[in-house]
């Protein structure tokens, strides 16, 4: 009888594959590396599980090469928790190993030596010392009950209302017990300034994100593992990590899309926390001002226990929400007088005003006068962005890059007209009105080398600069006290986005950006610029508020039978002929509607229906619960094969999907 592993190879596969372990070999435990033949290749694998061969094999199996790791790297736990991940996205097991992992584990690198004084912190700033408000001091109550089981915990405190100083709280807590605590922010710029806030004493803290080097992220993985520091402060692809006295998870901004990873293995590292959470049987807490319809609701199904902090520390009010008419006016008036004069009075001051836009470039839409020419991109059918700094056309689905010197490409004429605006235009525009003033505009293309984001952040702090004009990268979490002033632009276009996160999403934007403002000492002040002043939704937000607002969204979505009462998965197809990706879905449809219960909606071709030369389209299966919905489409999926084209099609599965196109 034959020891036979079976191995995950780190490729988007489906299945695993079995090996035989030669009798000579050592000692092989599931979690070890090995290496293999794959093919003509000799690649790493991941050992899952061991079996005994029964009986004659009718083909010879091929035998693992070495064994890399005596010891395993990956615990049984973490092994269940990716194949938990795998099941429940239809993401290849494979695949979740390669995302879960450090680059160098995957290349077989051997573990890196574990280092003296390896976490500091610069700049490390003893924290104040702090008497914790009522509010504060009533969360926190509530939390420690918990400390030792599941529970989770919706912190819905309004922005300033001092949600850190709770966590900061409970972490201690769980410390004193020597446990572990994992906190996962949206962005891994907000990350800097929380390991500051963590670090005190003898407290190790510690980062896990994107943008550490190979050899640091496989360092701070392997000393995470080791139960080497005590807080791990990191962004999505934290919840992969295997921390071996976890005792606490704190998802920050759980509304945050940017929670789901979509590409490859599409899971929402807000959802498996939860189900890592109930399954090591410790709490969660999630917070956000503005929590998401899915929390909002499981809280009403009482499955989280909701805690509201509703006043900012110091009791300083929320800032005042002005709307600004932008429909009756020129159209070449781009910031209103009113704003102007605001600005104004704050520069003279010496308050800040932040300006935000979701989006960057120069303008997103360029024509000709003459010919009426517009550029769009070859691959996806879509307008291109102008960047004016660098004289690019830009498509921000793609990426695609042309050169742009102000020339029509169809006529040769130079009368171009810009249409629309991002960043580059209203720092331009901002910059001609207050040319005596420091401005920095902060977006993606403004801050790519690394470093630059948190520099900036702290001479805003510092207060260098009067104006800062951003995208979503300034709404979120941070703290600039002296900002007085917010102005929102461009809203109109999510106001009527046919993507069922979008009006939510702006909901939490518009909430997000304006907490924002007025932070300090001073009070703050909100102006939106819009031309649909009358909007239900936008007047229903001002007037009443957010937690109302919610209310209404989910009464609706109760009504029409749509996410968060139902649930989604979306499966797309993409391929260079429309007519086989269409006859593929419906293919699908077919099979899935053999099920009863269950809903489909489509095929139909996606928001974004032509990228990158393929034509994308969606089909839509929609269940009353989640474990139906994985039913159907896992007993699909083997068939998927089998449908003609199917060779031809690139297809996903994106379950409670987010941000589709
Ligand atoms: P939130 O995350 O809820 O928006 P923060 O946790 O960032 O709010 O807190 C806002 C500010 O208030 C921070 O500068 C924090 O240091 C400060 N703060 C929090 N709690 C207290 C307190 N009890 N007394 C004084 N300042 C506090
Ligand atoms: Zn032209
Ligand atoms: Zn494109």
């Amino acid at each position: 009888m034959k020891n036979i592993a079976k191995i995950a190879i780190i490729k988007p596969l489906h299945n695993l594959f079995d090996y035989e372990i030669p009798e000579d070999i050592g000692i092989l435990e599931p979690g070890s590396r090995v290496s293999v033949e794959f093919g003509k290749r000799i690649i790493i694998g991941v050992v899952v599980h061991i079996t005994k061969q029964d009986g004659p094999s009718s083909y010879k199996l091929k035998k693992i090469l070495e064994i890399i790791d005596k010891k395993p790297l990956i615990e049984k736990e973490t092994i269940d928790l990716f194949i938990w991940i795998s099941n429940y996205y239809h993401a290849p097991l494979g695949q979740v190993f390669g995302i879960g992992t450090p680059s160098l584990f995957r290349k077989g690198k051997k573990l890196p030596k574990v280092e003296k004084n390896i976490i500091e912190i610069n700049k490390a700033k003893l924290s104040k010392n702090i008497v914790l408000t009522k509010e504060q001091n009533d969360a926190i109550k509530i939390i420690e009950k918990s400390l030792d089981f599941y529970e989770c915990f919706l912190l819905d405190g309004i922005t300033g209302s001092g949600k850190t100083e709770v966590y900061k709280s409970i972490q201690n807590k769980i410390y004193e017990k020597g446990y572990q605590t994992l906190i996962i922010v949206p962005e891994k710029n907000l990350i800097p300034e929380l390991l500051r806030y963590f670090k005190i004493k003898n407290v190790r803290v510690i980062e896990y994100h994107s943008s550490l080097t190979p050899k640091k992220k496989f360092t701070n993985w392997n000393l995470i593992q080791n139960h080497k520091v005590d807080i791990i402060i990191g962004t999505r692809s934290s919840i992969f990590l295997q921390i071996p006295k976890l005792g606490l998870i704190i998802i920050d901004e759980e509304h945050d899309t940017s929670f789901k990873n979509n590409s490859e293995a599409r899971y929402n590292a807000r959802d498996v926390a939860v189900f890592r959470a109930k399954n090591k049987n410790i709490p969660i807490i999630l917070g956000s001002a503005t929590p998401s319809s899915e929390t909002i609701l499981n809280v009403s199904k009482n499955k989280y226990t909701h805690i509201k902090m509703r006043n900012r520390i110091n009791n300083q009010s929320l800032p005042a929400l002005n709307v600004i008419n932008m429909s009756n006016r020129k159209k070449s008036i781009i910031i209103s007088e009113e704003v102007i004069s605001a600005i104004k009075y704050r520069i003279k001051n010496k308050e800040q005003t932040l300006i935000f836009l979701n989006r960057r470039g120069y303008s997103p839409v360029i024509t000709c006068r003459d010919c009426s020419w517009v550029p769009k991109c070859s691959a996806c059918n879509l307008n291109m962005t102008f960047h004016k700094n660098k004289n690019l056309l830009m498509c921000h689905h793609c990426g695609l890059l042309k050169k742009f010197n102000n020339i029509c490409k169809a006529c040769n004429s130079n009368d171009i007209a810009f249409i629309g605006e991002g960043t580059e235009k209203i720092e331009e525009i901002i910059k001609e009105e207050f040319s005596e003033s420091n401005i920095i505009r902060i977006d993606s293309d403004s801050t790519k080398k690394k470093g630059q984001t948190e520099e900036i952040f702290n001479d805003i702090k510092d207060n260098k600069y009067d104006i800062l004009i951003g995208t979503q990268m300034l709404s979120k979490g941070h703290n600039f006290p002296n900002v007085t002033l917010v102005v929102v632009m461009n809203i109109d276009q999510s106001l009527f986005s046919p993507r069922l996160k979008a009006i939510e999403q702006l909901a939490q934007q518009l909430i997000q950006v304006s907490g924002r403002s007025g932070r300090g000492n001073k009070k703050g002040e909100v102006i939106l610029q819009t031309s649909f002043p009358e909007n239900e939704d936008l007047n229903c937000l001002i007037k009443e508020g957010y937690e109302k607002w919610m209310q209404n969204l989910l009464l609706l979505r109760n009504n029409l039978g749509l996410p968060p009462y139902r649930n989604w998965g979306i499966i797309q197809a993409r391929s260079s002929k429309y007519l086989n990706a269409e006859k593929f879905l419906e293919n699908i449809k077919i099979m899935i509607s053999k099920h009863g219960g269950v809903e489909t909606f489509g095929p139909m071709p996606s928001v974004m229906h032509k990228r990158v030369n393929l034509y994308n389209l969606n089909l839509i299966v929609q269940a009353k619960s989640k474990a139906q919905l994985n039913y159907v489409i896992k007993d699909c999926i083997p068939h998927i094969k089998d449908i003609p084209y199917s060779n031809n099609i690139r297809w996903t599965i994106d379950i409670d999907p987010v941000d589709y196109d």
